[in-house]
């Protein structure tokens, strides 16, 4: 990969600072990564995503002919240092943008890229994900949750579970078991679902940080058409895979982490131990300076695979790399700003005296989440260990 920018590129960087500089919020505190704390908070970052989608600025890789601007390598990396510039990153909007756009890209019909990817891009449409059940998580395959076919519709009745965004989506994709009789991995199918339709239930659930992340969501005898079904019927757990691949890519992200760990050099140089700052300590430096290394190596991880996606290659299982190591990285800071902030480490998000108003607290609480979602990182290791590395099953 050639890192050098062509003056075509400089003069995108200066198009996209200048749109910035007139469009970027003034209200610039961090909204705490995927599972906001609060509705406002939501709000917040979807009036960013709009704000964006009104200049053209959102699914920027995506191809012009699906709403997005076509940009190359080079252009969408430049564009997220310039959001990074202003500490204005691009927000987390739910399922679509990353998620099921791209799987439409893949396996869906002319009719339903027409009809849903526009709205993605404009972020007037959220989607969640409707793959985890009680019973059918890491063993996705076992899932139970019915779709019966009867003329032109399904009807779906069953129960999904940790459903982010449910709360807020409009439309849900559901796996669902359309052949009981069959091998499971043979009877599934991905089916599209608005989630306004009579018998949907959404009930949250309130994480150990306080944040509403997630849902139970409850079908029962709900009444979709079979236009909106993505792949052929029962051939839906290649379709979740496509998803699954790219949720795995965006699990990890090394750029966002060097950025925190910045923070933690910064909140490293403010803090006292042993009566002077904790940064005059050479054991901290030196832990900062590791994590630093890993999160570098995790950024170039990043870039590689960004450039199999601008291939138009969809990604490969290497994306388990990343969600597991950055998950595990993101951890390790975590809990050694935590070691950092002492006793100021039990005050809670928000709380007038706590350091980054307890924004440290708050992520610990939250990162464990990181190491679970989109596939465990036992799930990983085993992905890794069979698909990358070619070892036997264990
Ligand atoms: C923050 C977050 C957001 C999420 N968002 C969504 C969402 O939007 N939509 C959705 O559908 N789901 C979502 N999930 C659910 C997530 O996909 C599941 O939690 C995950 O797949 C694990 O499934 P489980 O919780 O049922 O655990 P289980 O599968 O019951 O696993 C329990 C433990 O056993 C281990 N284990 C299981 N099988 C194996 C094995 N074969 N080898 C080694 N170890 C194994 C696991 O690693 C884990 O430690 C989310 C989860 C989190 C944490």
């Amino acid at each position: 990969m050639d890192f050098g920018y062509s003056e075509e590129d400089e003069a995108f960087r200066r198009e996209f600072r200048t749109w910035l500089e007139q469009n970027a919020p003034r209200d610039r505190t961090p909204v705490e990564g995927m599972w906001e704390e609060s509705e406002q908070d939501w709000q917040r970052k979807l009036a960013w995503w709009r704000k964006l989608a009104s200049g053209g600025w959102t699914c920027v890789d995506w191809p012009k002919e699906y709403g997005g601007r076509g940009l190359s390598l080079l252009q969408t990396i430049i564009y997220h240092q310039e959001l990074q510039r202003v500490n204005c990153p691009l927000p987390f909007i739910g399922s679509g943008p990353n998620l099921l756009g791209p799987t439409l890209m893949h396996w869906g019909t002319a009719e339903q890229k027409a009809r849903f990817l526009p709205k993605i891009v404009s972020g007037e449409e959220i989607w969640c994900q409707g793959y985890s059940e009680p019973n059918a998580g890491s063993d996705l395959a076992s899932l139970q949750t019915r779709a019966i076919e009867e003329g032109d519709y399904f009807r779906i009745t069953g129960q999904k579970i940790w459903t982010s965004q449910a709360q807020y989506a409009d439309w849900a994709f559901v796996l669902c078991r359309t052949d009981p009789e069959a091998p499971k991995h043979r009877g599934i199918s991905y089916i599209l679902v608005d989630m306004k339709t009579p018998g949907i239930t959404v009930r949250p659930l309130v994480q150990m940080n306080g944040a509403r992340g997630f849902n139970e969501v409850f079908f029962d005898d709900v009444k979709v058409p079979r236009r909106n079904l993505v792949g052929e019927k029962n051939q839906g757990w290649q379709v979740a895979i496509t998803t699954l691949m790219y949720e795995r890519n965006i699990g990890g992200g090394g750029s966002p982490l060097l950025g925190l760990i910045d923070e933690l050099a910064r909140l490293a140089r403010r803090v006292q131990r042993n009566g002077r700052p904790a940064w005059e300590d050479s054991d901290v430096r030196q832990k900062i300076a590791e994590f630093k290394c890993e999160g570098e190596a995790l950024r170039y991880t990043n870039l590689r695979q960004l450039t199999r996606r601008l291939k138009g290659l969809a990604p490969g299982p290497e994306g388990s790399i990343m969600k597991l190591c950055a998950s595990e990285l993101n951890l390790r800071i975590q809990s050694f700003a935590m070691e950092l902030l002492g006793p100021y480490s039990q005050l809670e998000y928000r709380s007038p005296l706590a350091p980054d108003e307890g924004r440290w607290s708050f992520r610990m609480l939250g990162a464990r989440a990181g190491t679970i979602a989109a596939g465990s990182n036992q799930i990983q290791h085993n992905i890794i260990g069979e698909r990358v590395l070619g070892l036997p099953k264990g």
